[in-house]
């Protein structure tokens, strides 16, 4: 019952636009934290220049639960940015980016180094299986995270489902 979305959404491509921008004028000194002291050009191993791979790139996550009563879900994501060739995110790691199982299901987007360091969909799931809403789930996931992570979460058990970010980067809404 979705809109089929083929683009990055507005918000990351602003992001990634301020981004590109800071580095422009400031150069190195705008990188995220997690890049600090890293010679990007030096280690850059995508076949194509550092300068033309200035993309945005972002992550899609679904949760469903089937008429059965059975818990699915689904992630994709074009990685963070910057990144190097062979980077794995969080996304296709189980416990990590995803999680689904008699309890519910949680998927994540945000930092993935992050994300992985606190296994976040494995601990979301864990509120919910313990009979938290989900909304409450994603809310106290998120807050777990160190504060200047960028997270989202979203998730469903059979009590509903819920959505938390620390940026605009996760929404709930229901299809039937
Ligand atoms: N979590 C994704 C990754 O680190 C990125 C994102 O969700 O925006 O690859």
């Amino acid at each position: 019952g979705f809109p089929e979305h083929h683009a990055v959404s507005p918000a990351a491509l602003e992001r990634h636009r301020r981004l590109v921008q800071a580095l422009k004028q400031q150069g190195k000194g705008a990188l995220p934290a997690r890049w600090r002291g890293a010679d990007l050009e030096r280690v850059w191993n995508f076949d194509t220049p550092l300068d033309e791979v200035l993309r945005a790139c972002d992550t899609v996550g679904a949760v469903a639960l089937d008429a059965a009563g059975r818990f699915a879900v689904a992630g994709s994501t074009g990685g963070s940015w910057p990144m190097l060739r062979g980077r794995v995110g969080d996304t296709p790691i189980a416990g990590a980016g995803f999680f689904a199982g008699e309890h519910g299901a949680v998927a994540c987007t945000g930092a993935g180094e992050e994300i992985m360091r606190r296994t976040l969909a494995r601990e979301i799931y864990q509120m919910l299986a313990l009979g938290a809403h989900p909304q409450a789930a994603c809310e106290a996931g998120v807050a777990l995270m160190p504060k200047d992570v960028e997270v989202g979460a979203i998730a469903i058990s059979r009590a509903g489902h819920g959505a938390a970010a620390r940026q605009p980067m996760a929404w709930s809404a229901m299809a039937e």
